[in-house]
């Protein structure tokens, strides 16, 4: 069987008219035979055959005839929502958000904060999978209709062949087939910052910029890097690792390995570093009577503390915001960017962030390259990922990207 299939024919090769077709009611709601006809430039009997094929297996349905005037009036068919779903996973260090979406891009189920702890070993796969096919189970929609489940995982992702690098990557076999063997479902895999940034992109904050660099602040930063429209991945999808762009002249060890990263200086581990550090000088914080041993403080529990006007959690994440601004800065000043977007765990602090990167660019990016640019928060917050992860399958499947 071809996995791609599925039982729906339209995600198997050698389909590429059928997919153009459910692409363009994807993109413009309905339309006619004729309609259809004269956008893809595909001739009438071909795209009534196609028409008809796709009714047949029930993604497509007759809405009734058009109201013109005089002559035969055609047909109008639309998309039938829930034919067909789409799932995504966005693998974060402590929990996973999941969503699932139909055919016209609607979210129909969101599981949020799942807990989960991400390990580079065999368990906390196990633990993914596990996750997934809960999740999948839960969704009472039948596995037939699921036509992708695209996972986010950060570091190095190859998505054309399946392969992550950065996790996971125990055996010969790409992660992708090893999760689809699992789940029974197509599987594309996909850097968590680029998924965020299409989310952004696709339902989002951006409006109609084009080239868009999304940071995605976490434990790690990355950027998801959109020119004219598209996605940038580079020769093997490693493009945008911006914590590991070495600009600060330091002893600190990156997770990476090397020194001086951004990432030393400008992350959640940072961050954590940082406030954990201070506890231990005596600094007073509220979270100083909550955590007796200042090394199980994380990340969240600093953010919250900010939330709750913490003047140490406020401090801290300031200057991680001024030392961010300088890889921003940098960002900036290469891409020319329309616009900035402020995303993942971090952007919640909304001005404590905000602010102080704002600060740093001016201080850093030329002023004219810096005028070009907005800066604004990412409006889809947590489910940034998992939108993004959805809105990728359903895409690429249909031939929309
Ligand atoms: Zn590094």
């Amino acid at each position: 069987m071809d996995k791609a299939a599925n039982g729906f024919k339209v995600s198997a090769k050698g389909q590429h008219f059928k997919r153009r077709v459910l692409g363009y009611f994807a993109t413009v709601g309905r339309a006619t035979i004729p309609d259809i006809s004269k956008n893809l430039t595909i001739s009438v009997p071909k795209v009534t055959a196609l028409v008809g094929e796709l009714m047949a297996e029930g993604l497509v349905r007759d809405n009734g005839k058009v109201d013109s005037t005089g002559g035969r009036k055609p047909s109008l068919y639309g998309l039938v929502s829930d034919s067909a779903f789409f799932v995504g996973v966005d693998v974060k260090q402590s929990h996973i958000n999941l969503g699932l979406s139909d055919l016209r891009n609607q979210l129909v189920r969101v599981a949020e904060r799942v807990p989960y702890h991400l390990d580079n070993t065999a368990e906390s796969l196990e633990s993914l999978c596990g996750t997934i096919e809960a999740f999948l189970k839960e969704s009472a929609v039948s596995r037939e209709k699921i036509l992708g489940i695209g996972i986010n995982l950060s570091g190095r992702i190859n998505f054309a062949t399946g392969y992550s690098y950065s996790f996971f990557h125990f055996d010969d076999q790409p992660l992708a087939e090893t999760i689809e063997s699992r789940v029974g479902i197509r599987v594309f895999l996909e850097n968590d910052s680029r998924a965020m940034a299409y989310g952004e992109y696709c339902s989002g904050v951006v409006g109609t910029e084009k080239d868009v660099l999304f940071l995605n602040l976490d434990y790690g930063v990355g950027v998801g890097i959109l020119i004219n429209g598209k996605p940038y991945y580079g020769k093997s999808g490693y493009a945008g690792e911006l914590g590991h762009v070495p600009i600060f002249d330091n002893e600190l060890l990156c997770r990476c390995g090397k020194k001086g990263c951004l990432e030393t200086e400008a992350s959640g581990w940072a961050l954590t570093r940082m406030f954990r550090e201070k506890l231990r000088e005596g600094s007073s914080s509220v979270l100083s009577q909550q955590f007796p041993d200042p090394e199980d403080v994380g990340m969240d529990d600093i953010i919250q503390a900010a939330r709750n006007d913490d003047v140490l959690a406020i401090e801290l994440i300031a200057r991680i915001g001024e030392n961010l601004g300088r890889g921003i800065a940098f960002l900036i000043n290469v891409f020319n960017p329309e616009l900035v977007v402020l995303g993942g765990s971090l952007a919640v602090t909304e001005d404590y962030i905000r602010l102080p990167v704002k600060t740093a660019l001016n201080k850093y990016s030329l002023s004219l390259v810096n005028n070009d640019t907005q800066l604004k928060m990412s409006t889809l917050g947590e489910q940034a990922g998992l939108i993004g992860a959805c809105l990728l399958v359903r895409n690429r499947l249909l031939s929309l990207m």
